[in-house]
């Protein structure tokens, strides 16, 4: 019987296939992603990873063959003002330094960390299958029968769940959500530009929501651009000039032209946060418990912190001879993970709130808290290691550069 049956290939799924094999490889562990074998090559976007999770990936064997393709954020600039204004005045920066000597969060290409950890977790023995989705499950007193799309049946010890925001498993669990939807989507491009940009991220609150900068290699940035829905599926939808128009009015052109060489693609922003993450012989993780804004570059960090905590509570378990499906075991991980991601949730409900308008009142008052920031350099290097999740004390070993 497979001990552990993941539904969902991304990023959470996948590491958590990692996690599990890495530190014991006895387990079954078989994975199941709704999507072709190869569509994961064709996502041109990059995500922010911040260090604890960069020292997760190092556990892991991963780090060590994405870091040629990560590029350090060694500086970040905030900016406030509307979107016409010609120039855009710094209100708080974070310069080099980081935390401990090194980089809070590296921009890495998805396409790299996807290849490299499907390669890992078929070199450790999981058994990745394409093209089916989980429809259903029921659990027993031992096992969880798991329908698939081909109408095929697996049973598991354990079934989680990591099949994205719009989780279809969660719904099928029961499992009720706290949901917003801020009509705003997150438009997601890459451009080339003339001049480097030293590593710099750079967020511009604009009345429509913030437009983010990330550093990637080669004189090339990724950008998470929020506007109003209906702005947003017009801009896509929309001719090439339109868009770098737009574009250039909210980059400026401090780092020379500006060529597009990405796609384009908008991704609706709301706040999902799953009442519970587990039901008997049952689990979510990653997106299928939570999907918050991207205004902090946090979700997927969120999901490697459900993965470390998730995989110890299973290993841990395991060694104990413990049931690894039962409630008993999985309640370690529910309340190691749900108070953070609550907590981080409406974190960044507040921020989005606050820096997705243009009251000129409430604009006067972030300002003036973005500048008393900027002038107390404890609270800036509180903020950067708060952001780079280091030296939580009870933080799972795997986000501590421990093996489980
Ligand atoms: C615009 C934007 C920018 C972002 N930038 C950042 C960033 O810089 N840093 C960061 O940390 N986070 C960022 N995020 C968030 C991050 O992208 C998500 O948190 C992350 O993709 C979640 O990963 P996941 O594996 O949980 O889910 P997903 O990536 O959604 O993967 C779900 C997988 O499940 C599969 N699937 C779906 N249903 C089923 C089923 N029933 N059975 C089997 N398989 C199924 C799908 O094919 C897919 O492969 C951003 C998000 C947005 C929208």
């Amino acid at each position: 019987m497979i001990d552990v049956l993941i539904a969902g290939g991304g990023y959470v799924g996948l590491s958590l296939a990692v996690s599990i094999k890495k530190s014991a490889p006895h387990l079954v562990v078989t994975l199941i992603d709704g999507a072709p074998e190869d569509a994961w090559k064709k996502d041109e976007r990059a995500s922010a990873i911040i260090a604890a999770a960069s020292q997760m990936l190092d556990v892991l064997g991963i780090w060590s063959e994405i870091e040629p393709e990560a590029e350090p954020i060694k500086r970040m600039v905030i900016t406030d003002s509307k979107t016409a204004d010609p120039v855009r005045p710094v209100f708080l920066t974070f310069d080099e330094g980081g935390v401990d000597g090194r980089p809070f969060a590296h921009m890495v290409p998805n396409v790299a960390l996807v290849g490299a950890l499907r390669k890992t977790a078929a070199d450790l023995g999981v058994d990745i299958r394409q093209s089916t989705t989980a429809k259903d499950f029921k659990s027993g007193d031992h096992a969880v029968s798991v329908t698939l799309s081909s109408g095929d049946v697996l049973d598991a010890r354990l079934l989680i769940a990591c099949d994205g925001v719009r989780s279809k498993l969660r719904d099928a669990a029961g499992i009720k959500t706290v949901d917003f939807d801020y009509g705003q989507s997150g438009i997601v491009t890459t451009v080339e530009h003339e001049r480097p940009h030293d590593g710099t991220a750079e967020e511009h609150f604009l009345p429509a929501g913030p437009f983010a900068t990330l550093p990637l290699k080669n004189n090339r940035s990724s950008l998470v651009w929020t506007e109003w829905t209906h702005d947003a599926e017009r801009l896509i939808a929309g001719d090439d000039l339109v868009f770098e128009e737009e574009l250039e009015r909210r980059f400026g052109h401090k780092l020379g032209r500006l060529k597009v060489v990405g796609g384009r693609q908008a991704f609706p922003l709301g706040l999902t946060l799953a009442r519970d993450f587990i039901a008997p012989r049952f689990a979510l993780a990653g997106d299928a418990a939570h999907g918050i804004h991207p205004i902090s570059g946090q979700g997927l960090n969120l999901g490697f912190k459900d993965v470390a905590a998730l995989a110890e509570t299973i290993v841990d378990a395991d060694r104990l001879g413990l049931d690894i499906g039962s409630l008993a075991v999985l309640e370690r991980y529910q309340s190691w993970r749900r108070f953070d991601t609550f907590r981080m949730g409406v974190t960044t409900d507040v921020l989005n709130r606050l820096f997705s308008n243009d009251i000129t009142p409430v604009r006067a008052l972030r300002d003036f808290g973005l500048g008393l920031v900027d002038r107390m350099p404890s609270l800036k290097s509180f903020f950067i290691r708060q952001a780079s999740g280091l030296g939580g004390e009870t933080d799972p070993k795997l986000l501590g550069g421990q093996p489980i």
